[in-house]
């Protein structure tokens, strides 16, 4: 058994535990930039025909219209 003094140990327990959160942290925040659905400026289309406003999660050139079923293109319809 190693011997340690109860400050140095406290000391090292906090220092891993730190050091734990932040790499798990760090993990979860890149690996969660690919799942989130984030409502973004160019997730929101205005309809160039019937000007409804909807989201769409395709971020893509062109969009469908879910009101009156017309194509929008990006620089036209989107937000
Ligand atoms: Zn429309």
């Amino acid at each position: 058994m190693i011997k340690l003094d109860i400050s140095v140990a406290l000391f090292l327990y906090l220092f891993f535990t730190v050091i734990v959160t932040f790499a798990l942290w760090i993990w979860l925040e890149r690996g969660s930039k690919f799942n989130t659905f984030k409502v973004g400026r160019e997730n929101v289309w205005q309809c160039s025909v019937c000007s409804y406003v909807y989201t769409d999660t395709k971020n893509e050139d062109f969009s469908r219209c879910p009101r009156c079923r017309s194509i929008n293109n990006k620089e036209v319809g989107g937000l």
